[in-house]
């Protein structure tokens, strides 16, 4: 990955920071107050591409293998009734905070191939 740019000061609030605060990387130009802001603007590209799920108000992400103990899970897509499968690769990006709530929709839910081995009720997670 190229350096990205730094002009000295935060990309979101203007605070000025003695060089970037996490590396090269998509945080390269936020201060550590404006991270979870950043953080969630890039959760919310992800979802509008189809890569990250909102599933009962938190966010998923496909990733490496090792995920939730490398167990397999299934997501039902709300739209459009497809299901994903993931074979220890799906991460969890943490609950959506309350005041964004309204940006990310639940566009998924959990998927059972049998039902009579679902043992959660829809306001909890599977693992
Ligand atoms: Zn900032």
């Amino acid at each position: 990955m190229k350096p990205r740019e730094f002009t000295g000061k935060c990309a979101i609030c203007g605070k000025e920071m003695k060089g970037p605060q996490y590396g090269e990387g998509e945080f390269h130009d936020v201060c550590c107050k404006c991270f979870e802001i950043r953080f969630w603007d890039l959760i919310k590209q992800q979802v509008a591409r189809g890569e990250t799920y909102i599933i009962n108000g938190s966010a998923y992400t496909r990733g490496h293998r090792g995920g939730f103990g490398n167990r397999t899970l299934r997501i039902k897509m709300l739209a459009t009734g497809e299901v994903k499968t993931f074979e220890g690769t799906l991460w969890s990006n943490g609950q959506v905070p309350e005041d964004r709530l309204e940006q990310f929709p639940d566009n998924a839910e959990w998927y059972y191939e049998d039902e009579t081995r679902k043992v959660w009720n829809t306001t909890e997670r599977p693992y």
